[in-house]
């Protein structure tokens, strides 16, 4: 792509929830050639890359300086230079406190087209996350955004304690969570009241938003209890007192649990958007894997003889989705099944097929025998051809009842699902640590390559406190056959139906 003037985007990528990006920021990404992001940017927004981009990380924990700042500066030129589009992603906004006006200048100085895309600064929206805004018309009228972390090596300081401590100003720290110490001190000692509000937000607006608030005189001690860290704010100001009326993100019902997905990584954003929306925070350990079969051609052939059928039954979305994929790739279209009947397993089925201007005939809601059987009772089945587009190893339960019904059943495998275990090490550091609280089951392959990435004989004691849920009976089973009992199971037995469940089992243990 060099035939196009390279430029840089200097993107403030906001404080940490994924809501919080600009439209301006999420449509320069889509379009860059090289995403650079460091450590505070969301990672969440890489997903928005296109699947081409380059992806560079720069760093920049604590003292952790993957790349120094002049080599960051360097590598910003470099690609512009060779004609790219540069999607600079930096934490909250890039010109507070970001050295974004830094890299802007030598950006500049190079001769580098750039633009500045703001974004929302963690000064204003973590303490707002924590129900503390940074200004009231009864407690203040200005706030001020200081560093907690003055450049070291700058001979006269530009801290003027004397002012800051004199105002009623909302003082907002940023990096200085090692400087606490220091910064109460230096603002007792020109004067400001020891009983003075001060609250610390880390990783604010995010799941793993941590509070702590005291007085000038006391947070020192709250801090070194709670043992917080950086990053974090820290808001000194009587505004920090309304935290008690206004805190909201604390209250979500799911807050501050940690949830596990166990779905494929493409099915799981769904869940993990509605539990997140209640506070939880979603640990993604995909044990599946939805691939096309090793051999497509029983599904082909069967497109191929779609006349000779009278019913069409699907058991799950993926069953619907590879069924349609494979059919458009023939270059066919849905007007080769207008003289079928359809049967869905399942509302969200239902729904996928419908998404095709397909309407099911008949829905049953599980699996079970009793649930098929009443189902297809009102169908007139006996004698009739019916495919079954499904997984590979599915169970045999369905086609074994239809055939009960009198109907001759051709099974033809639409997908596999195949063991995901790249997230096995960081699952068991997880139970290890007991950093998990729950974890969903959507299905029994969920469960069955779940408990195969825990070393064997140690899942029952890994798993003893944390709960379970289930998406249905049969996937309760499953769990069963482990040894562990399900601490809850879906009704209906849908996504929706699960997160109603992890929701009424927290707020009844009073945890919400
Ligand atoms: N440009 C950024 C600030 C960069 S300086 C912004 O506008 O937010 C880095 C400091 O920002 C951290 O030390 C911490 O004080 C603060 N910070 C960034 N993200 C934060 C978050 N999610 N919660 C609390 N503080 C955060």
């Amino acid at each position: 792509m060099t035939n196009k003037s390279g430029k840089v985007y200097l993107i403030g990528a906001g404080p940490g929830d994924p809501g919080l990006l600009t439209l301006k920021a999420k449509s320069c990404i889509e379009q860059a050639d090289v995403v650079v992001y460091d450590y505070l940017a969301p990672p969440a927004f890489l997903a928005y890359a296109s699947k081409d981009a380059q992806r560079i990380y720069v760093g920049k924990k604590g003292g952790d300086h993957t790349l120094s700042q002049h080599e960051i500066n360097q590598l910003l030129v470099e690609k512009a230079g060779q004609g790219l589009h540069v999607a600079r992603l930096k934490g909250g906004d890039p010109f507070v406190f970001g050295r974004g006006a830094e890299e802007a200048q030598e950006l500049l100085a190079a001769g580098v087209a750039y633009e500045v895309i703001p974004g929302v600064t963690s000064a204003i929206s973590a303490p707002a996350y924590a129900g503390i805004p940074v200004t009231h018309r009864d407690h203040t009228s200005f706030v001020s955004f200081i560093t907690g972390h003055e450049d070291p090596t700058r001979k006269n300081s530009r801290m003027q304690w004397d002012v800051f401590a004199r105002s009623d100003a909302t003082l907002v720290f940023l990096m200085g969570v090692k400087n606490l110490e220091n910064i109460v001190t230096q603002l007792m000692k020109h004067g400001k009241p020891a009983d003075t509000p001060v609250a610390l937000v880390r990783w604010g607006t995010t799941p793993q938003q941590q509070t702590v608030t005291g007085t000038l005189e006391t947070i020192v001690e709250n801090i070194r209890q709670a043992r917080l860290k950086s990053p974090a704010v820290i808001v000194v100001g009587s505004v920090v007192s309304l935290r008690k009326e206004l805190a909201w993100f604390d209250r979500t019902p799911l807050f501050g649990k940690n949830i596990v997905i166990t779905r494929a990584r493409a099915q799981a954003s769904g869940l993990a958007a509605d539990l997140t929306r209640l506070g939880a925070n979603c640990i993604e350990i995909p044990t599946i894997r939805i691939e096309p079969p090793a051999d497509n051609t029983p599904v082909i052939d069967a497109i191929h003889r779609i006349k000779e059928y009278d019913w069409l039954v699907f058991t799950s979305v993926n069953g619907v989705q590879f069924f349609f994929d494979t059919l458009f790739g023939l270059g066919k279209d849905v007007r080769i099944l207008g003289h079928l009947k359809f049967a869905c397993i399942g509302p969200v089925t239902k729904q996928r097929l419908a998404d095709y201007g397909i309407v099911s005939d008949i829905l049953p809601e599980t699996f079970r025998a009793e649930s098929v059987v009443q189902a297809f009772s009102t169908a007139d089945i006996q004698g009739k051809a019916v495919l079954l587009p499904r997984a590979k190893k599915a169970r045999t339960i369905l086609p074994e009842e239809l055939t009960q019904l009198g109907a001759r059943v051709d099974e033809v495998t639409a997908y596999e699902t195949v063991l995901e275990q790249e997230a096995g090490p960081t699952l068991n550091e997880l139970l290890e640590n007991k950093q998990i609280d729950a974890v969903t089951f959507t299905s029994s392959s969920t469960v069955t390559n779940f408990m195969s990435l825990l070393p064997s004989g140690k899942a029952a004691d890994l798993m003893k406190h944390v709960t379970i849920a289930s998406i249905g009976p049969i996937t309760s089973d499953t769990v069963r056959t482990f040894g562990l009992t399900p601490t809850m199971e879906a009704d209906p037995y849908t996504i929706e139906g699960l997160v109603d469940q992890l929701l009424t089992h927290y707020i009844q243990r009073g945890i919400s």
